[in-house]
């Protein structure tokens, strides 16, 4: 069976130049029937009020969403969406009068209402801004729909097909989600409570999160599909996949006596190799469970919906798998590992902002290492952490300008971040590290998280502090790069070892490590663990018999490159 190297994961996620299929889909946008409607409401909304530019900008933080239903009516052949978004809101701030949402400029606003009174808003810059209309008080809860329609641009939402029938698919990067709908787009901007009510027409179903609650024929050719969302969610995980789905289910024991559905969206074509693919996900879910709790959202379902985009991503109870990777022969089984995880790792748990992606993507891309682990024992498990490549990462683990997706995407946060936990699991011990998986996933469950707060889950089970290893290898760059020689001196049967570490990498920091160093001798191998921290070391070794061979971290619990 040939297995992809996960190095895969990050050259098919986000990076500008992947993305053939979901570009061609958004060039070809022709203008279909809905277009002289969309003139019309662009007509009629460069008319409304202009007064984004005299809106506190602080008044996004102001307020806070709880509740968000999107009522959306969805045109194949038009490429057009249009309907309404309810949001239910808290105003934060005394004496609010106004608010901001994100909302792509190309999506047309026809009117926003409250309680039954229009409100005036305008757009500008992605931003739809709204006076309310009165001044609230702290603490109120505010209710508001927005009318809209749009063809959507970019990556966030595409109309495509397969074997031409259409194929229409979110995609859920950072700020995306308002390129098809208006939120707080942030992922520290959970509500409760989300329903999406989705019209399409009747020969093609509705994917999403949560829990399917009701499918109504409304007998003019259209279907409505109602899911609902009762777990905190966050805009960028909401998702809507839609085609002709030929939809099975596998169970998934969580208990002797219940058991909870996981759902699969197919392409008819795919539904035999899907079947092969997907009948892994039961056992990988209590591999997982094993590891880092019981599933986050036992009540709704997991499901996995395939997609045009040549990718993947982990929206919410429903991640989106790309065709491509639908094969019948298991090959990509490190994306279905990757993915579930993801419902622990950035879903339960999201970042408090971008700059902590790496706790999203390299526990993700980790727990597919673990995953082998459980499989193929300790050889699959080191395998798989070389696999993810030890040659120098780019840049730091925390990523200061989120608004570049190639930063938030790259290798390094894929792959140096599974080094990360995976060194970690070597610094703190096995028992401690998976405590303390285990209890940072309690703590923040359905919350947000920073590294700060998974640095000081650490520090709690580890019982000592670890800002020098979040320092070096989250915050810093690089790796150490060891030159390292030893001599032998025999006394009786005994070998005295001198072994001498110098640190040689460019940079002028010095790594804190633990290091294995495995000493040979004609009657096998001892390995003993010294903490390396300075630029040049020399450590002592007594021990009998005739020492042949050292070696350094030969499993490779260090990201390093070794010279003698
Ligand atoms: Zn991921």
């Amino acid at each position: 069976m040939r297995r992809l190297t996960p190095v895969l994961l990050t050259s098919l996620l986000c990076g500008a130049s992947t993305f053939a299929v979901e570009d061609v889909a958004t060039n070809s946008r022709q203008a279909g029937a809905g277009a002289d409607a969309y003139k019309k409401l662009a007509a009629a909304k460069s008319e409304s009020t202009k007064m984004g530019k005299q809106l506190d900008p602080r008044a996004q933080g102001d307020w806070l969403p709880k509740k968000y239903e999107i009522r959306l009516r969805i045109d194949p052949a038009a490429k057009l969406i249009e309907g309404s978004v309810a949001m239910q809101a808290l105003a934060i701030a005394a004496n609010l009068r106004a608010i901001t949402l994100d909302l792509a400029g190309n999506m047309s606003v026809a009117s926003v209402q409250s309680g039954g009174r229009e409100l005036k808003f305008s757009q500008l810059n992605d931003q739809l801004d709204i006076t309310l209309a009165q001044p609230l008080k702290a603490n109120t809860v505010f209710d508001i729909v927005i009318n809209y329609q749009g063809q959507p641009k970019g990556k966030g939402f595409t109309f495509s097909e397969h074997q031409s029938v259409p194929m229409v698919s979110t995609y859920g990067l950072p700020f995306t989600a308002k390129q098809w709908w208006p939120c707080k787009d942030e992922s520290s901007a959970k509500v409760n409570s989300l329903d999406l009510i989705i019209t399409v027409p009747d020969s093609l179903s509705v994917a999403s999160n949560g829990k399917l609650v009701k499918e109504r024929d409304n007998n003019d050719g259209t279907k409505t599909f109602f899911w609902s969302v009762r777990y905190p969610i966050y805009p960028d995980t909401v998702s809507l996949a839609i085609t002709n789905y030929k939809i099975f289910t596998l169970p998934y024991r969580y208990s002797a006596t219940d058991i909870m559905d996981m759902a699969f969206y197919v392409y008819p074509e795919d539904l035999e190799k899907a079947k092969i693919d997907f009948g892994v996900l039961p056992d990988m879910m209590a591999s997982h469970v094993s590891l880092f709790g019981d599933y986050p959202f036992l009540k709704e379902k997991y499901g996995v919906a395939e997609f045009a985009v040549q990718s993947f991503r982990e929206h919410q109870t429903m991640p989106s798998y790309s065709a491509m990777f639908i094969t019948g022969d298991h090959r990509n089984d490190f994306i279905l590992a990757h993915e579930l995880a993801h419902q622990w790792f950035g879903n339960s748990i999201s970042v408090k902002n971008w700059s902590h992606v790496w706790l999203n993507e390299g526990f993700a891309t980790y727990a597919y290492a673990l995953w082998r682990e459980h499989v193929d024992g300790r050889d699959g498990y080191l395998s798989t952490i070389r696999d993810l490549g030890s040659g120098h990462f780019e840049g730091s683990l925390y990523i200061k300008d989120t608004a570049d997706n190639s930063k938030l995407f790259s290798d390094t946060i894929f792959n140096k971040g599974a080094w990360v936990l995976h060194m970690l699991r070597h610094v703190m011990g096995d028992e401690k590290f998976f405590l303390a998986l285990k209890n940072y996933v309690k703590t923040f469950a359905y919350k947000n998280a920073s590294t700060e707060d998974f640095q000081k889950v650490c520090e709690r089970e580890y019982g000592h502090a670890l800002d020098w290893y979040f320092k070096e290898w989250v915050y810093g760059t690089g790796q150490p790069h060891y030159k390292v020689s030893w001599t032998n001196t025999r006394n009786d049967n005994r070998s005295v070892v001198k072994l001498a570490i110098t640190q040689i990498q460019p940079d002028s920091i010095v790594f804190r490590m633990p290091l294995d160093v495995e000493l040979t001798t004609s009657s096998g191998s001892k390995t003993f663990v010294v903490w390396n921290k300075e630029k040049t070391q020399e450590f002592d070794f007594s021990v009998e018999g005739n020492v042949t061979q050292v070696k350094i971290d030969p499993s490779d619990w260090v990201l390093k490159t070794i010279s003698p």
